[in-house]
């Protein structure tokens, strides 16, 4: 049976960092060409998944990650997971750097969270779901995702 279920990440830390990235960029840094941004963006969310799908014992999931454009997600998304059970594929969206309005180490930090977020989704996919269970599921994701993310940086 060929089954498929999308799992999108809204976000509304997001939306609070936006307001800070209106700084003038230092002369003494490197600023990143959107070329340069985007294959270091790329490199590092394949990296990234590498990282986590081995981490959570996903090894059995053949799992892409893509950077798409802003019309490319739900409205107010940064991302989103498709899967299909029975071929133990999936495809992982994250919003492109082209989309990003913040500086690029946070970006990065951001798109891992996604990373983490979707491979959590991916771990619930076999659990019974139903309209009222995704947001409850929504914000546990959240919350396994962030404790993830502080014992990978030790904060
Ligand atoms: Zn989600």
């Amino acid at each position: 049976m060929f089954s498929t279920f999308s799992a999108a990440r809204f976000s509304g830390a997001a939306v609070l960092l936006l307001v800070t990235f209106s700084a003038p960029t230092l002369g003494w840094s490197h600023e990143l060409s959107q070329q340069e941004r985007d294959a270091a963006a790329a490199k590092f969310v394949a990296q990234s998944l590498q990282t986590w799908q081995d981490r959570m014992n996903l090894k059995n999931w053949n799992i892409q990650v893509q950077l798409v454009r802003t019309g490319q997600l739900e409205p107010k998304t940064l991302g989103n997971i498709h899967w299909d059970t029975d071929r133990k594929t999936a495809t992982i969206s994250v919003l492109s750097p082209e989309d990003y309005k913040l500086p690029f180490q946070a970006m990065l930090d951001d798109m891992e969270f996604t990373i983490v977020h979707e491979l959590v989704h991916l771990e619930l996919a076999s659990l019974p779901r139903s309209d009222a269970s995704r947001r409850v599921e929504e914000h546990a994701v959240n919350e396994i995702a962030t404790a993830l993310l502080k014992l990978a940086r030790h904060q």
